[in-house]
């Protein structure tokens, strides 16, 4: 082999450096392995690399949204509010890239754009945009559940004379909307948040509503020395606490049902929520995304505080969601219904005036154009598996993931595909990854793969897959416990319902401590359900 042709062998090719691909090269490094990460950004971050528009910030407290797998970084590093913004996070993700020397490893400015498998000699062959070619026995798509930004096919984009903006792909130069008439489409939690902040600088601003939303108030703060203190004094236990939780986050957890307790006392418990703020709102009773009665007497309670706040009653009504609360993602607010009492701030409803076309000036509903100076698309993402499908990975036989996945996202425990030996998915479809905070989950599921690796690596093994029947009883196990919660209900990107053609599955899996327990016995059976191959 020439030294070219040698340079680029792997054991593992890593594809993204967010947090799950930076943790997974910490990981395999230890295993003595050569590995590479390729990143299409020319820094590390993903989520918090594109993501930069006004007012982005995580909605899981800094002290939760962390890694722990190293004590002394989570004991030295000081996060400086409740929720962090993004160049916080930032930060954060750059001091760690550099405290565990991980930049030599990681290839900036590159996108992966295929991936074949070779049964012949049981490697991957991962090509780049870039024109090359590069070869790993193991490779891991550490891509992110929210990464492929979906700008909808709206007719005239093209022509218009403004500018215009995704949230999940906001420039790095800052972005001035002083005495700029500004049009968001989108009132899902990247509009929610940016929403008040362009309001701030635009001479203007109307918002493009499809499906109005619930967001209870971050009440976000600096974060108390004395609070910090007593979370690092016992850090571990504090994260291990956390860990047997549903979201896998420090909610409080209320074990009473809605539906248990008097009128009064469930509205002195969602009062109390809404002052402390935040997504704990969902922890306020042990039914809420399970009884759609219960969910009710939440979302009554969310209306009425929409009301309380936006003066003029049809902005209210129209700001009032009619649906269950959190069955789409809840979203988390500083200002964001009070921004509507502004003058120059209005709102449209597009299921009343559907917008039909982009213009050169604007934005042109059935009924009339509004003319904008810039156009913010906070319409979202092809979540959980656009980042993957974008790929052009081909498993045995030449199989492709995209046929492979043509009725819907199919995988054991959301780590591997049947038919695509070596591969592996950080957070995939059929894990819980978005119901929880991503972050332990992240690194619940880098443990695991590095794990698993070693144990493939140990000499006796040259691959593992998923088993057919085991992929297929868990994709049916994955829907059946979501259908006994409420989240199936609503045309949300859990389902993949917010982009036109893709199957409509219940993706994410819902509950974290049994499916870390099951991932567990997985491992401690010697990987039942996986084939290993000798
Ligand atoms: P999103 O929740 O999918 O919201 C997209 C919005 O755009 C929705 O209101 C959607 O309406 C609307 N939309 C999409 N296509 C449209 C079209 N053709 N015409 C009109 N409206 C259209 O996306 P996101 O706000 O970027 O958030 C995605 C997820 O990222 C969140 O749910 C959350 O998990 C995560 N996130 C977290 C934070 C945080 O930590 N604070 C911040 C931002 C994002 P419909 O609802 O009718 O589809």
């Amino acid at each position: 082999m020439s030294e070219e042709a040698e340079a680029n062998q792997y054991d593992s090719i890593v594809v993204g450096a967010g947090f799950g691909g930076l943790y997974m090269l910490h990981r395999l490094r230890k295993l003595g392995q050569r590995v590479l990460v390729i990143e299409a950004g020319d820094g590390p971050g993903g989520t918090w690399y594109w993501n930069r528009y006004p007012g982005a910030r995580c909605d899981i407290q800094s002290l939760e949204y962390s890694y722990q797998f190293s004590d002394e970084l989570q004991q030295e590093w000081e996060w400086s509010e409740r929720y962090a913004t993004q160049p916080e996070l930032l930060r954060y993700i750059n001091h760690v890239a550099d405290r565990f020397d991980l930049r030599r490893d990681i290839l900036f400015n590159t996108r992966v754009t295929g991936a074949r498998y070779d049964e012949a000699d049981q490697r991957w062959t991962v090509t780049t945009d870039d024109g090359q070619a590069r070869s790993a026995r193991f490779v891991i798509m550490a891509t992110g559940c929210l990464s492929s930004a979906n700008v909808p096919a709206i007719p005239g984009l093209a022509g218009f004379q403004g500018d215009w903006y995704h949230t999940g792909r906001w420039p790095h130069e800052p972005v001035d909307f002083t005495g700029k008439r500004v049009a968001v489409i989108g009132t899902g939690s990247s509009a929610i948040q940016s929403i008040p902040l362009i309001a701030r600088q635009a001479s203007e601003l109307t918002v493009f509503q499809r499906t109005a939303n619930y967001s209870i108030p971050a009440r976000n703060a600096l974060l108390d020395p004395v609070e910090v203190k007593a979370v690092k004094a016992r850090y571990p236990t504090y994260r291990a606490e956390n860990r047997e939780t549903a979201f896998h986050a420090d909610f409080g957890y209320n074990e009473l049902n809605a539906l248990d307790v008097s009128a009064e006392v469930r509205d002195a418990e969602y009062e109390r929520r809404w002052a402390m703020g935040g997504l704990p709102f969902l922890a306020a009773f042990a039914d809420l995304m399970f009884d759609e009665r219960a969910n009710k007497t939440a979302a009554d309670f969310i209306r009425r505080k929409i009301r309380e706040i936006v003066s003029d009653p049809a902005t209210a009504e129209l700001l009032s969601p009619k649906g269950l609360v959190g069955c789409k993602r809840l979203c988390v607010d500083t200002d964001y219904y009070a921004t509507f009492n502004l003058a120059h701030v209005s709102l449209v409803d597009v299921n009343a005036d559907p917008i039909q076309a982009i213009t050169s000036r604007g934005i042109r509903t059935e009924t009339r154009e509004y003319e904008v100076d810039a156009i913010v698309f906070a319409t979202g993402f092809d979540a959980m598996t656009g980042a993957i499908t974008k790929v052009d990975i081909r498993g045995r036989n030449g199989q492709r993931i995209q046929d492979a996945w043509e009725e819907g996202p199919k995988t054991y425990l959301g780590l591997s595909v049947n038919g695509f030996p070596n591969l592996f998915l950080i957070t995939g479809p059929g894990s819980p990854s978005v119901l929880t905070n991503m972050l332990p989950s992240i690194e619940h599921h880098v443990d695991w793969i590095a794990d698993c690796i070693e144990h493939v690596s140990s000499g006796r093994f040259v691959s593992i897959e998923a088993e057919a029947d085991a992929q297929e009883n868990w994709v049916t196990h994955v829907n059946e416990v979501g259908n006994t919660s409420v989240y199936p209900r609503c045309n949300s990107w859990y389902l993949g319902a917010n982009i036109p053609g893709k199957p409509r599955v219940f993706m994410p899996y819902l509950g974290f401590p049994p499916y870390a327990e099951k991932c567990r016995e997985v491992a401690d059976r010697g990987y039942v359900g996986f084939r290993l191959i000798a």
